[in-house]
């Protein structure tokens, strides 16, 4: 069959964002959205660039609310969608703008899914000087997993990061998201392992979650010869910041999660 003419399309139309980040997790609930959002705040805040965070998770739309935009609505202009600024040099599009309540494309069949997110990457207007798109996908390995790749394979993604627990149930299912990115030529920047021990804030000492598998995501990521990025604990300030929608980088800059974002951020 002839490639799908949308192809082109929105390699044209993210021809000038400079970079290209896919976040990628096997499971839904191991902090995928809390991951992405993380970046791109620590990409606007720190490095001051100009960055849009795209949110193609079809069934479990969450980054409006962690970004303190829930109940906005997409505007159209001449030139497509415009994205929802929460600051500045931050801009936000999601399909939970789109949908009536956060649940109702949970019942969608494949079909329409693959139309919502072509449409997304087709007629979003990611405006003229975008230096980052961060790119928040379905959880698993899914046919709308497997269109976004399909429509951005023009668009020269940068690569994808990896999150999981530590828990095994969530790392069978990022050798998944490997052979995946293998197949679809994406190249995995490295793997991010999230809510891997818990620190009492009164008495400061760590405890791990799943002691059992404790490591597993750097053992994964020895095993596969990719880069691990690092850990970020079960934190109370990261969970009520993503519940009120507010920037958990500049409201704890001395996080040691502030800190691993802010890195990350800058080697990429
Ligand atoms: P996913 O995108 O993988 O489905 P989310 O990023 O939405 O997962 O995270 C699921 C829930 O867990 C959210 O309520 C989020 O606030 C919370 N959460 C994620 N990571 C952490 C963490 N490191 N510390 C505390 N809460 C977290």
């Amino acid at each position: 069959s002839l490639p799908d003419p949308a192809i082109s399309v929105i390699a044209a139309k993210l021809s000038g964002v400079k970079k290209k980040y896919l976040v990628l997790s096997g499971k839904g609930g191991v902090g995928k959205s809390t991951v992405s959002t993380l970046l791109s705040r620590a990409f606007a805040t720190k490095n001051e660039l100009n960055v849009g965070l795209l949110d193609v998770d079809i069934c479990g739309p969450s980054v409006p609310r962690i970004m303190g935009c829930e109940g906005e609505i997409v505007h159209q202009s001449g030139s497509g969608w415009s994205p929802v600024y929460v600051d500045d040099n931050l801009c936000v599009m999601s399909v939970g703008f789109l949908l009536d309540s956060p649940k109702s494309a949970v019942i969608w069949r494949g079909p329409r899914k693959n139309a919502l997110i072509k449409q997304f990457l087709t007629e979003v207007d990611w405006g003229t000087n975008l230096d980052i798109l961060v790119i928040d996908t379905p959880p698993g390995t899914s046919d709308e997993h497997l269109s976004i790749a399909t429509y951005l394979s023009k668009a020269s993604v940068d690569g994808a990061i990896l999150v999981t627990t530590p828990q095994d149930v969530s790392i069978l299912d990022v050798r998944k998201e490997i052979d995946f990115c293998k197949k679809t030529k994406i190249p995995i920047i490295g793997i991010v392992e999230n809510m891997s021990v818990f620190v009492c804030p009164k008495c400061k000492v760590a405890s791990e979650l799943f002691p059992k598998t404790s490591g597993g995501g750097e053992a994964l990521a020895k095993e596969f010869e990719i880069p691990f990025l690092g850990r970020i604990p079960i934190d109370p300030n990261l969970a009520s910041t993503c519940d009120e929608g507010t920037n958990f980088i500049t409201g704890f800059p001395d996080s040691a999660t502030t800190q691993f974002m802010t890195d990350l951020a800058s080697k990429l």
